[in-house]
């Protein structure tokens, strides 16, 4: 598989402002998905449990896979509908994504002045429509947090800033002892791990976050 070594170590971006007390967010992406997410574990008692702090958008599958790559339709009614009160980070998911988003001391995302609506995912909007507006990412793609498609472990957990190396294509990525156990082992763990905890399953103590499988964030009910 390809080396990481060849690539320079770029950083995580980061998104710092005021309003978030300085805990710094970052932001993710599967394919044309976009999320907000928390660049560390903050001390939760299952550090891959909560790193999405929101979904930012509804694929739209129209749009040209270069641009893409670099611009989605903010969609505010897209957000995390969990909350946990003892928690101090779900906190965030009262705030506007939009907000979130572009009030950071860095900037690394920029409105490009389109407006245009789409349904709202609010249920108690009722499917009306809403103003979504487009968002132009100018952080390079190797400024995302990245997830290990395999195990769901998240990028920058405990004091390690290993970056996770591409598996194949399509945006997927994996940690280095999965890379280490290979795609074969990695996926039979994976199935064996989804009998154990079925990601369907809600009620499990601590279900992980999935960039790849973000549906039950969204709201539904
Ligand atoms: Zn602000
Ligand atoms: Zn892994």
């Amino acid at each position: 598989m390809s080396q990481p070594s060849s690539s320079p170590k770029t950083e995580i971006i980061q998104l710092c402002s005021r309003h978030f007390s300085s805990i710094p967010l970052s932001l993710s992406r599967f394919q044309r998905q976009w999320f907000l997410t928390f660049p560390r574990t903050y001390g939760l008692p299952d550090p891959d449990s909560q790193r999405i702090v929101c979904v930012l958008n509804s694929p739209d599958y129209s749009a040209a896979d270069e641009y893409a790559q670099r611009h989605f339709w903010l969609n505010p009614s897209c957000r995390s509908q969990r909350y946990n009160p003892s928690d101090t980070t779900t906190k965030y998911t009262f705030l506007s994504p939009l907000h979130l988003l572009l009030d950071s001391d860095c900037p690394v995302a920029r409105l490009t002045g389109r407006i245009r609506s789409e349904r709202s995912n609010d249920p108690h909007d009722a499917g009306k429509e809403i103003a979504c507006y487009e968002v132009e990412v100018m952080a390079p793609d190797e400024g995302l947090l990245r997830q290990c498609y395999y195990c769901l472990s998240w990028e920058a957990r405990g004091s390690t800033n290993v970056r996770f190396s591409a598996s194949g294509g399509s945006d997927i990525y994996w940690c280095s002892s999965c890379e280490e156990a290979g795609w074969v082992h990695s996926t039979i763990r994976k199935f064996r791990l989804q009998d154990i905890f079925p990601w369907s399953n809600a009620d499990s103590e601590y279900p992980k976050d999935n960039l790849y499988s973000p549906n039950r964030l969204i709201s539904t009910a």
